[in-house]
């Protein structure tokens, strides 16, 4: 049975993989996961936003442009989702972009050039423009509107992040049903490939390495249920690492090949910036490939050849970290490499055959598994859960799925001596709700603070702290006596809300964390930027009538330009009319290239034009029968 609308009649609900350079899209139609290609074909789409003055472009067409266009153009928005400008990965990232960020309070702000006004934009509502996109894509196939969806992130990442992701779909106008981790979405994927064969238990390692992180999970699954025992990885490890690499060789080489260096020029940098990462992929399948790049730089050409050892050589030690997460992660899951039944490769890097090697060596040979598109997984896994929250109607198949994802991080409280008391400790199964008695520590006491941390640290301070909270109103009472209970509780999307309880007096009083303004974006905020994703979508779209009401009156000119000179029969007086309002044209059009007028102006010029060009022609036509 085939199925074209769900019982809300909100459209079918769709998986989207949010990648840091790539996402994917994937939905559930025709009793399978249909992983949709977008309007070039490319079943992968660049995390990639481009400003001009022409408007906006997202995806490939944003990423095309980028060498002309590099410090309009936004990506990697997903490493600074959820962070503050004062952390310092933060700091470090923004080294190596061309475009500009800035801290407003302590929340990072891009800073890009629009339609010629300065503007800044917050990672999420970046990734909310990637999310309108991919939501897009989906419309154009699926041929209706899309609501809902599922969006992934990586394992690793904290409640904030959780959070800003969830707000850039909302900001994208979109129901984000649930945030799911992404190996557990590749899990799914690999376990509905796999169903029937999980019988008494599989315990499977996930080796997602993708564009700019890293991740490996061990999942335990059985009859459908999917536990994730353990999480670890590199925030910072990814494809870009290796571009880099291949890119400062292929620099060092132009500057002995040629005297020049174009370190400095980044329109050079970011045109041989793609070679490499063209070339990286293709040696993938072969042992040897060249770069050809015409002027790259001062009118100078650039032709050479890299070899797969060679590049292995330049990225050897990025390679051997890989191992050290997957040691971890066997480690915290107790359990030892001989007892995994699958290793399951997922993200674009993991094509590179030294890394299948490395991991093939770790496990003393074993066979990795590679029956799922590594690509593609993560959208298929969102894809599936979508379905299931959605009620699709032919999901039999896979309704019975369950997940069981964990918390990343340990969570908890700073006490009085300043020491971090973990209320859910980290790989604790989500949803989850634990609680922890606390008390006063001075008698008469009648205000508690909680400072609420993440980490793993037995200082409170060197953990991450979430923000704080109060309970005031407690009974007067000796120290020790109040019992305060503090409860955690993480739904299914792995976000907090912490609340207290006093009970020694009777009195109630209670206090959540979620809706801290200092820690995220508060409901005004969200508000205010899911209006202007709206103008921002009406003004795309306006552009596009714009660009081609310009194009209209641009090929009119130009067609009269020719039929003008290629005529015989026009007279001198009538020919030099035409040519002149046709080059009065053509210089209007010269002097506003770099900017998009009005439609009425297009439409003006051309009304204009034809005014003088139609009776002329109407005339010599007459005149011709
Ligand atoms: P993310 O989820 O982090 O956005 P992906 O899993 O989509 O990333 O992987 C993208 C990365 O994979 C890019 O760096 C890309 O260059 C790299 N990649 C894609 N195909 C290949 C290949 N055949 N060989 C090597 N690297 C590849
Ligand atoms: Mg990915």
């Amino acid at each position: 049975m085939s199925i074209a609308f769900d019982a809300k009649g909100e459209g079918l609900a769709i998986g989207i993989d949010l990648g840091t350079t790539y996402s994917c899209v994937g939905v559930w139609q025709h009793g399978r996961v249909e992983i949709i290609a977008n309007d070039q074909g490319n079943r992968t789409t660049p995390s990639y936003v481009a400003f001009t003055n022409n408007g906006r472009l997202i995806g490939d067409a944003a990423k095309n442009q980028v060498s002309m266009n590099p410090i309009n153009t936004v990506f990697d928005a997903k490493r600074l989702i959820g962070r503050k400008f004062s952390d310092a990965s933060v700091r470090n990232d923004m080294k190596l972009w061309p475009f500009k960020v800035r801290g407003v309070g302590d929340k990072p702000m891009i800073m890009v050039n629009y339609n010629n006004v300065e503007k800044k934009f917050a990672a999420e509502e970046i990734s909310s423009m990637v999310l309108i996109k991919m939501r897009e894509i989906a419309e154009a196939y699926i041929g209706s509107v899309v609501k809902n969806a599922v969006v992934t992130v990586p394992a690793h990442f904290n409640d904030l992040q959780r959070q800003a992701t969830k707000n850039a779909g909302v900001i994208a106008g979109m129901n984000v049903m649930r945030i799911i981790n992404e190996p557990t979405a590749a899990a799914i994927a690999y376990g509905l490939d796999k169903k029937g064969s999980t019988v008494g238990g599989k315990n499977v390692l996930i080796f997602d390495f993708g564009g700019g992180t890293f991740d490996v999970s061990l999942l335990k699954i059985e009859e459908g249920v999917f536990e994730v025992k353990a999480t670890a990885g590199d925030t910072h490890l990814g494809g870009e690492d290796f571009d880099n690499r291949m890119l400062d060789h292929f620099v060092q080489e132009f500057k002995r090949k040629h005297e020049k260096d174009i370190s400095n020029n980044p329109k050079a940098l970011r045109r041989l910036r793609t070679s490499c990462e063209r070339a990286k992929r293709t040696l993938s399948s072969t042992a040897q490939t060249t770069i050809e790049i015409d002027s790259l730089f001062e009118g100078t050409d650039f032709y050479t050849t890299i070899t797969r050892a060679r590049f292995e050589e330049l990225n050897m030690d990025h390679f051997t970290k890989c191992m050290e997460p997957v040691e971890k992660c066997l480690r915290d899951a107790k359990m030892d490499k001989s007892i995994i039944h699958d290793v399951v490769l997922v993200g674009g890097s993991t094509r590179i055959p030294k890394v299948q090697q490395l991991l093939q060596d770790f496990f003393n040979g074993k066979e990795l598994c590679k029956s799922i598109n590594p690509d593609e997984a993560v959208a298929y896994g969102a894809a599936v859960q979508a379905a299931i929250l959605g009620g699709e109607g032919d999901i039999d198949k896979v309704q019975d799925l369950l997940l069981l994802d964990v918390t990343p991080l340990s969570l908890g409280i700073e006490n009085f001596k300043g020491q971090m008391k973990v209320v859910v400790p980290r790989n604790t199964t989500i949803p989850t709700k634990k609680l922890r008695l606390f008390t006063t520590v001075e008698s008469a006491q009648t205000c508690i603070k909680f400072p609420v941390y993440e980490g793993e640290r037995t200082i409170a301070k060197e953990n991450r702290l979430l923000g704080t909270f109060k309970l005031k109103g407690i009974g007067i009472a000796e120290k020790g006596v109040p019992e305060v209970y503090v409860c955690f509780e993480i739904d299914a999307n792995g976000i907090l809300i912490v609340s207290a309880e006093e009970k020694s007096t009777g009195k109630k009083s209670k206090i959540t964390l979620t809706n801290n303004c200092k820690r995220m974006l508060c409901n005004e905020e969200i508000k205010k930027m899911v209006k202007e994703a709206e103008k921002y979508k009406s003004e795309d779209e306006e552009n596009k009538k714009k660009l081609e009401a310009k194009l209209v009156l641009f090929d009119y000119a130009y067609n009269m330009k020719d039929t003008v000179s290629n005529l015989s029969k026009l007279n001198r007086a009538d020919k030099k009319k035409i040519v002149d309002a046709v080059a009065k044209t053509i210089r209007w059009l010269d002097e506003n290239e770099n900017r998009l007028a009005e439609c009425e102006e297009y439409k003006d010029k051309m009304t204009k034009l034809e005014n003088i060009c139609i009776p002329i022609f109407t005339e010599m036509y007459k005149g011709a029968s």
